[in-house]
């Protein structure tokens, strides 16, 4: 048994993550309760399931999942949410200060003072695995709990676990979302965070985000719950080779020796076919081809940066459904002849594919696209330049850096 530990931080993080659970309790056939409802006795849906979830009394399955904000709203919804029972009450960590978008007082002040009772949760958790691989965290970057505090639970978890994986699912700031100026200061602090104290992280850019809503769904005014229904297909999609049997890529560390050339260059760029928006209905079916030539396409990343404009130095390509896994070894063979300037040569083979039979619900295939790409620069000069707009003239420092007392 290899465990993963899944812990959410703040409003994005626990709204982000409680869909994911959604999402995944749908595909392992578990309803709200905790129970398998067996689908024609679907073998494969229960043969990985304590990656994620802890068995309980009753053979009920819980998720392995903490829970953490600073203040209680986000996490009430979720409890009074359509899959709120099925998370252990205890792994509710919650204060009621607040973090006002304010890194500081997510890392130094307020999320220092609740973080003891966050990692008394998480290593009773740790302590009950078998195996523990690695832990994931979701989380924004441009607020203040999700941001400071969880980049302080992870540094604390390093501390730890300093022989444990650290995934993340990091929502990156944008304007085009969100309003609050300070979200860049918010960022840049964390990212140097990240980069030292994570393993892999999945970027996830509200940029990028609400550019596939408007121009490719058509979405005029697209609200989170359409952008968390991309990210929510996007993190299925990326953990779904941790969770079916006999996957490329079957576990946090083999993740990464295939992904990661150089230690710090962990940032991926994440790709899915077919995109469809919340709710629709419409049936969208796509052939390998189809989904390999979309899933490469910089439209269908979600980070705001041109793979065109960079070179891979590695890639991932993952299908769920029933398809020929001949097709796709050829389809992917054929990217690589026809793009081979886009890929270093300095590492051969540096594009695995691997084929997931069991498909996402509403759907028949799909494809995950998982990229180490240099072009992914672009995202972070976006941010850095935000960043330094700002701190040119030293405006809103204090706030951040001391916490409001400055
Ligand atoms: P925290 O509770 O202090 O961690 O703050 P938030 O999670 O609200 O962080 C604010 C940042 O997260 C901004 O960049 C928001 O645009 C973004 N954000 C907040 N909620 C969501 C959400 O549900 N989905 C997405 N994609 N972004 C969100």
């Amino acid at each position: 048994m290899r465990e993963i530990l899944h812990v959410q931080g703040g409003q994005c993080g626990n709204q982000i993550g409680s869909k994911f659970w959604e999402v995944i309790c749908d595909e392992h056939g578990i309803d709200p309760t905790g129970k398998y409802v067996s689908e024609g006795g679907n073998d494969t849906q229960l043969e990985r399931i304590n990656v994620y979830y802890n068995e309980a009394s009753g053979g009920r399955y819980v998720p392995r999942a903490v829970l953490m904000d600073l203040e209680p709203g986000t996490m009430e919804s979720i409890r009074s949410g359509p899959f709120g029972k099925i998370f252990r009450p205890d792994n509710f960590v919650f204060g009621q200060s607040g973090a006002g978008n304010n890194w500081a007082k997510g890392h130094y002040t307020e999320g220092a003072e609740l973080i003891d009772s966050v990692l008394d949760v998480v290593r009773k958790e740790a302590e009950n695995c078998d195996c523990l691989q690695g832990f994931q965290v979701c989380h924004s970057l441009g607020g203040g709990t999700g941001s400071g505090m969880g980049t302080l639970l992870i540094s604390k978890i390093r501390e730890e676990y300093p022989d444990r994986m650290m995934l993340t699912f990091s929502v990156f700031p944008s304007p085009k979302v969100s309003d609050t100026v300070v979200e860049p200061y918010n960022a840049t602090l964390s990212v140097h965070q990240l980069v030292e104290n994570a393993d892999e992280c999945m970027v996830l850019d509200n940029e990028a985000l609400y550019d596939i809503c408007f121009r490719t769904l058509k979405l005029s005014t697209p609200s989170f719950g359409d952008l968390n229904h991309l990210i929510s297909a996007t993190m299925s999609g990326v953990t779904c080779c941790l969770r079916f049997p006999g996957q490329l890529n079957s576990d946090l560390r083999k993740l990464a020796v295939n992904l990661i050339p150089f230690p710090r260059l962990h940032f991926f760029m994440v790709g899915f076919a077919p995109l469809t928006s919340r709710g629709s209905q419409q049936y969208v079916s796509l052939t390998v081809p189809e989904l390999t030539q979309q899933m490469w396409d910089a439209k269908n990343m979600m980070c705001a940066a041109d793979p065109r404009h960079g070179r891979y130095l590695t890639a991932s390509a993952m299908f769920r459904g029933k398809m020929s896994t001949k097709e796709v070894d050829e389809q992917i063979i054929n990217v690589q002849n026809k793009n081979s300037s886009y890929f270093v040569e300095w590492i051969p083979n540096n594009v695995k594919s691997s084929v997931c039979d069991i498909p996402p619900k509403n759907l028949k295939m799909s494809s995950t696209f998982i990229g180490n790409s240099t072009s992914i620069q672009e995202m972070f000069r976006r941010v850095s330049e935000q960043f330094t707009a700002m701190f040119r003239r030293k405006a809103f420092f204090a706030l951040v850096y001391w916490g409001g007392n400055g």
